[in-house]
C-alpha cells in the first residue's frame, strides 16, 4: 500500500534489521526497542490491523505463530519466556496501520500493561 512504512520495509524500499523472511512474512528488530529483545513480525500483505484479515485468509495467523516459535528458539528466549503483543486501534496504542506482532523478551515484563 502506498505510503505505508511497513509495506516499504517488507518490499525492501526501506532497510530494516532483518531477523527472518519468507514469502509471506518479514521479521525485523524494532527501531525503538522497549525490551532487550524487541522484534516485529509483519505479514507482507497489507492488513491495516488484526480486524482487517478476511476469514478465508486467516491462515496467515497460524503461519505467523510458526514463525514466532522459530524466532523464539533462534533468539534463545523460549526457555525464559516472552510476550507477543498486537496493538489494535486507538485504545490499543497502534501507531503503524499495518498489522504487526511485537515479540518482547529479555526482561521480566510486568502485567497489566500500561
Ligand atoms: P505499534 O504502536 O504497535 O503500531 O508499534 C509500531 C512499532 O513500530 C513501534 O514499536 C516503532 O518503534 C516501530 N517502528 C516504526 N518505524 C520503524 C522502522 N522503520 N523500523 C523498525 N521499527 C519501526
Amino acid at each position: 500500500m502506498d505510503n505505508c512504512i511497513f509495506c516499504k520495509i517488507a518490499n525492501g524500499e526501506i532497510p530494516s534489521n532483518k531477523v527472518y523472511e519468507d514469502e509471506k512474512v518479514l521479521a525485523f528488530r524494532d527501531i525503538k526497542p522497549v525490551a532487550p529483545v524487541h522484534i516485529l513480525v509483519v505479514p507482507k500483505k497489507h492488513y491495516a490491523s488484526i480486524m482487517d484479515i478476511a476469514g478465508e485468509e486467516m491462515d496467515i495467523t497460524a503461519h505467523v505463530s510458526t514463525v514466532i516459535q522459530r524466532i523464539a528458539k533462534e533468539e534463545g528466549i523460549a526457555a525464559d519466556g516472552f510476550r507477543v503483543v498486537i496493538n489494535c486501534g486507538k485504545n490499543g496504542g497502534q501507531e503503524v496501520d499495518h498489522l504487526h506482532y511485537h515479540i518482547l523478551a529479555g526482561r521480566n515484563l510486568t502485567w497489566p500493561p500500561g
